[in-house]
């Protein structure tokens, strides 16, 4: 097993499996532009090689699949079945929802029970502005019909000041009246943002902050989480659960064991750091030939994480998926 100075080693494995995403979100992409499919994107049946050789070579136990947007992506039936039958202790999707309605048969078919839907308002008008693509009733829909067919739901929101703080009771109080788990992602220092700190300053919304808003309408209690979670949870007794991923306010790096894989490809220690390590070309060689090198550059990925704190990358997250 390869473990770092601090103890920590990759557990949880997130899977691109498209660059290509049908929203435009403000804080993710600058222009406006919904990312395509990269050229040289693996096939399916590559990254579920992948994933399989990475549970043997860095003890991968959790897998991840997201984007852009997963749910687009023509590799989903095939992907998803692979990696089904791989033994892993969990799998799950980050979506956007746009797409859930139309996939649920197929994501229930392959054991998926657990999901994390990106939301991050309940107005139709600043969904627009926001996403830049797909439509609030559609996500809705997608999120009843996920509820009743059993599903273990977690919402995704990114508080942004000036866009969606008038958001975070309403979308709170959702999730609690429809048993969904609520987290805030503080805004990361990503792709454009990363260049352009005064507009990540304006926008960024901290933890005590959102902690405030909540306080004024709900009480709540910091509950238990994880050892290597990365979001703090806490309870609103007798209502529910909901969560900050406050990689600002409080960073994770410490306790942090995730791996990502690319849809091109590349693997990445750290969504901190630009280096990332090719391994498309192994994953088409047999399993004797493909281990021993992925090994080696598993090594770098881990040296690759922050020691403390997280603290910003030009990489766009919808490439190597959030
Ligand atoms: N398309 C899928 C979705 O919308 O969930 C998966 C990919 S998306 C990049 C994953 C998550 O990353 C979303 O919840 C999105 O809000 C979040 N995200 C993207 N850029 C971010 C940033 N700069 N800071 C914080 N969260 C970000």
């Amino acid at each position: 097993m390869i473990v770092d100075r601090q103890g920590r080693r990759f557990r949880n494995l997130r899977v691109s499996l498209t660059a290509a995403c049908n929203y435009a979100c403000t804080y993710c992409v600058p222009d406006g532009k919904r990312l395509v499919a990269a050229q040289d994107e693996l096939s399916a049946d590559s990254l579920v090689r992948g994933v399989a050789y990475l549970m043997e070579a860095a003890g991968i136990e959790r897998l991840r699949v997201t984007g852009g947007e997963p749910l687009v992506s023509p590799k989903l039936d095939v992907f998803v079945h692979g990696v089904s039958r791989l033994g892993l202790q969990d799998i799950a999707i980050t979506t956007n929802g746009q797409l859930l309605s139309k996939k649920l048969p197929l994501l229930l078919d392959c054991g998926i029970r657990r999901l994390n839907v990106s939301l991050d308002t309940l107005d139709a008008g600043a969904f627009r502005r926001i996403a830049r693509g797909g439509d609030l009733a559609t996500v809705l829909k997608g999120l009843d019909e996920a509820r009743a067919a059993g599903l273990k739901v977690k919402l995704n929101m990114v508080p942004l000041r000036g866009q969606n703080l008038d958001q975070v009771v309403p979308l709170l109080d959702y999730c609690l009246a429809h048993g969904f788990e609520l987290r805030f992602i503080e805004l990361m220092r990503m792709g454009h943002l990363a260049h352009d700190p005064n507009g990540f300053h304006q926008q960024f919304v901290g933890l005590q902050e959102l902690l405030e808003l909540i306080g004024e309408q709900h009480p709540y209690v910091q509950a238990s989480a994880p050892v290597d979670a990365t979001a703090i949870r806490y309870e609103v007794p007798g209502q529910g659960y909901f969560g900050v991923i406050a990689n600002e306010s409080v960073p994770f790096c410490r306790t942090c064991s995730r791996l990502r894989l690319s849809s091109t490809g590349w693997l990445h220690g750290c969504l901190s750091s630009s280096n990332r390590h090719y391994v498309g070309d192994l994953l088409d060689k047999p399993r004797h030939q493909a281990l021993p090198a992925l090994q080696r550059l598993l090594v770098s990925a881990l040296a690759d994480k922050q020691e403390v704190a997280f603290s910003g990358g030009v990489t766009i997250m919808k490439i190597i998926g959030g």
